[in-house]
């Protein structure tokens, strides 16, 4: 939304109260590429910044934060995240806690009601984390998935989740979910807007970002679904295939 109304020419400001953008979902390094990118197209970034106060007569003029900044508006969006609206699941009894709980059919706790997309919480099938997912890509999958265990099917294995997005121009796509604590490896080199930024934990493949190229999308797909090793310095290098920095199996 920022990009887009920068290109129109706008004065866009974006108070971020984290001390970087997408922090939750991606590491430092793909956010500052992000923050620079958007930042050569007139996006502004204040980070830190909590916000306290809209203040208007007729309507929002400005934003004021703890620091006691005033930010003039003519326009304010809010971006803050949401809550799963499982009030109607809990009034069923469902087990529920920040999502209805489901399990990797989507069938609830009540052996008679299913629940798909980001209003659930399931077990992720790569470390067992809990966890929810806001994307169009899990819901359709657990809509699948449900889909088959009503009707008998075999769904097959779970997909590995993944995510993509569009900024100013450049796409992030991502396969399978980051924990803040995975070691970061960075292929190839973000100056030239195209790279990876690949995730490993316990010494295996756990989640893959890919900028600006897909090359490594597919390739990590495969390799996190399959829990593989990698050597870090192979992966490292960027003129090794990711395939080819998988540890022999001993
Ligand atoms: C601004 C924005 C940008 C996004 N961009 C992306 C993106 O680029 N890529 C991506 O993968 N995902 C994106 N998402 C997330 C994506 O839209 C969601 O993950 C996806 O829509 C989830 O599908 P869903 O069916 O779970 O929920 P929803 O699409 O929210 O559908 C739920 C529906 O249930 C209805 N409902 C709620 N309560 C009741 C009730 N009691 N009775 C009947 N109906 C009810 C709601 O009105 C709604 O229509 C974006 C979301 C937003 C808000």
């Amino acid at each position: 939304m920022a990009a887009a109304a920068a290109a129109k020419g706008c004065d866009v400001t974006v108070l971020e109260f984290q001390d970087r953008v997408m922090s939750r979902v991606t590491s430092a390094s793909v956010s500052r590429f992000f923050e620079q990118l958007h930042g050569r197209n007139g996006v502004r970034f204040v980070f830190g910044a909590a916000v306290t106060a809209v203040e208007g007569s007729q309507r929002a003029e400005r934003i004021v934060t703890a620091d006691g900044s005033v930010h003039p508006a003519d326009v304010v969006l809010a971006g803050i995240g949401v809550v799963p609206n499982q009030e109607l699941a809990g009034a069923a009894g469902l087990e529920c806690r920040d999502g209805i709980h489901v399990d990797g059919d989507g069938l609830t706790s009540d052996p008679a009601i299913y629940a798909v997309g980001d209003v659930t919480r399931f077990m992720s099938t790569i470390d067992g984390a809990s966890q929810r997912l806001e994307c169009i890509q899990n819901a359709l999958a657990q809509a699948d998935r449900a889909a088959a265990h009503i009707t008998g099917e075999d769904a097959g294995e779970p997909e590995i989740p993944w995510f993509w997005t569009v900024q100013q121009g450049i796409r992030l796509q991502t396969a399978g979910v980051r924990h803040p604590e995975d070691e970061v490896i960075v292929r190839g080199a973000p100056a030239e807007g195209k790279f990876s930024v690949v995730y490993l934990r316990n010494g295996c493949l756990a989640a893959v970002d890919t900028i600006g190229s897909l090359t490594d999308f597919r390739p990590a797909k495969k390799l996190i679904a399959h829990k593989a090793r990698i050597d870090p310095l192979l992966a490292a290098d960027p003129g090794t295939r990711l395939t080819d920095a998988v540890f022999a199996a001993a």
